[in-house]
C-alpha cells in the first residue's frame, strides 16, 4: 500500500496517528509527553511486520505494563535516507493494515505512520527536508555495512533520532538482528546523553535457523530453501570459535561455506561485539560473528554471538 492511499481498517483498541498532532493527542500518548520519564515503550521498525518486530513490541508491552499507564508506541516509517542509490526503498514492502494488525495483537496502543513529509518537512528549503542531522563517526561506522552502504548509518542515526524526540519513550527497543544498527544507536545515546533506555531483543529465527526480516519476502522458494544454509554456517563458525579456531581462520570457512552455497558475501567477521573493531588478541573472550550476504538480488544480514573460555 501506498503512503499517500485510502486510510486502512483500524483494529479497535488501537490508535493511527499520521502526523505530530495526532501523535501528540493520541490516548495514552499526550499526557505520556507532558510527563518525565515518559511512560512510553517506544518500538521504531520499517513496517513488513513479522514475528521479529511481534517480539520487541511484546516486550515493550510487557515492560509498560509494570508501569502504571504505560503505552506502547510502535512507529512504522520506511526511512528514504537510509537506502543507498539502486538499493530496495521503491519495492520495500509495504503492508500497513496487516501491520496494524499484528501491533494490537502483539499489544501496541500506538502506531505511528507519518509520511516522509512529516519527517522530512521543508523539502523546499533543503534537499532532503531537514538541515539539520545527526552522525557517529569513527570505525563504528565505516566498518562491515558502514563500508557497504555508504551514508546508511547517517540515515539511520539521523531518523532514530527524530523519531526518538517525536515519541519521547521512556524505553526504546531494538533488535540483535541488526547487531550494528543497535551498537549505532547504543553510542548515539551514550555519546549524546539521550535520555532515552536503550533495550535490545535477541534475534527471532524460522525454524530452519534463518531470521526473521522484512526482505525474506523477496525470496523465490528455492532461494527461500537455499538461505538456511547462512544460519547453519553462523551457529557453525561459533561452535568454532567455542573449539578454538583462530578469529582469522573461521572468517575464511564461513566465506568459504556460504560462497559454495551460491552466496555472494559482502562480508563474514568475527569482530568486538562493542566496537566491531577486532577481536581480542587472546582468549578468553566473547566475540560477534557477523555476516551480510546476497543471495540472487536479496542481501541477507545475520550476527551470532560467540565465546572462547579458554
Ligand atoms: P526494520 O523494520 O527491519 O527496520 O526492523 C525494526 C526493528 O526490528 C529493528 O530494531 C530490528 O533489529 C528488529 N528486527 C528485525 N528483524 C528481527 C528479528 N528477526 N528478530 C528480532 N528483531 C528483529
Amino acid at each position: 500500500m501506498s503512503e499517500e492511499s485510502a486510510e486502512p481498517t483500524v483494529p479497535n483498541g488501537l490508535t493511527l496517528a499520521r502526523d505530530l498532532e495526532e501523535l501528540t493527542f493520541s490516548p495514552g500518548v499526550g499526557d505520556a509527553l507532558q510527563a518525565a520519564p515518559a511512560p512510553i515503550g517506544f518500538v521504531p521498525t520499517m513496517g513488513a511486520l513479522h514475528a521479529g518486530h511481534a517480539a520487541l513490541i511484546e516486550r515493550a508491552a510487557e515492560a509498560m505494563s509494570r508501569r502504571k499507564g504505560g503505552t506502547v508506541v510502535v512507529s512504522i516509517f520506511v526511512n528514504p535516507t537510509q537506502f543507498g542509490p539502486g538499493e530496495d526503498l521503491d519495492r520495500y514492502p509495504r503492508t500497513l493494515e496487516a501491520d496494524l494488525r499484528l501491533c494490537r495483537e502483539a499489544g501496541a496502543d500506538v502506531v505511528f505512520a507519518p509520511s516522509a513529509r512529516t519527517v522530512y518537512p521543508d523539502e523546499h528549503l533543503h534537499p532532503g527536508g531537514i538541515a539539520a542531522s545527526v552522525r557517529v563517526g569513527g570505525p563504528l561506522t565505516e566498518t562491515l555495512e558502514g563500508s557497504h552502504r555508504p551514508g546508511h548509518f547517517d540515515g539511520v542515526a539521523t531518523v532514530v533520532l527524530k523519531l526518538l524526540n517525536m515519541v519521547r519513550p521512556a524505553v526504546a527497543f531494538f533488535g540483535e538482528k541488526d547487531w550494528q544498527q543497535l551498537a549505532v544507536v547504543r553510542t548515539m545515546a551514550n555519546d549524546l546523553n539521550l535520555p532515552y533506555l536503550i533495550e535490545s531483543v535477541p534475534t527471532v529465527r524460522d525454524a530452519d535457523g534463518l531470521a526473521l526480516s522484512s526482505r525474506n519476502r523477496y525470496l523465490s522458494p528455492e532461494q527461500r530453501a537455499a538461505a538456511a544454509e547462512l544460519p547453519a554456517a553462523l551457529f557453525a563458525a561459533r561452535a568454532a570459535i567455542a573449539a578454538g579456531d583462530a578469529p582469522a581462520e573461521v572468517e575464511r570457512a564461513l566465506t568459504d561455506r556460504l560462497s559454495a552455497a551460491g552466496f555472494a558475501v559482502d562480508y563474514a567477521a568475527v569482530r568486538c561485539p562493542t566496537t566491531l573493531g577486532p577481536p581480542p588478541a587472546k582468549p578468553p573472550y566473547t566475540v560477534r560473528i557477523l555476516v551480510a550476504a546476497k543471495l540472487g538480488g536479496t542481501r541477507l544480514i545475520d550476527n551470532v554471538a560467540a565465546t572462547r573460555t579458554a
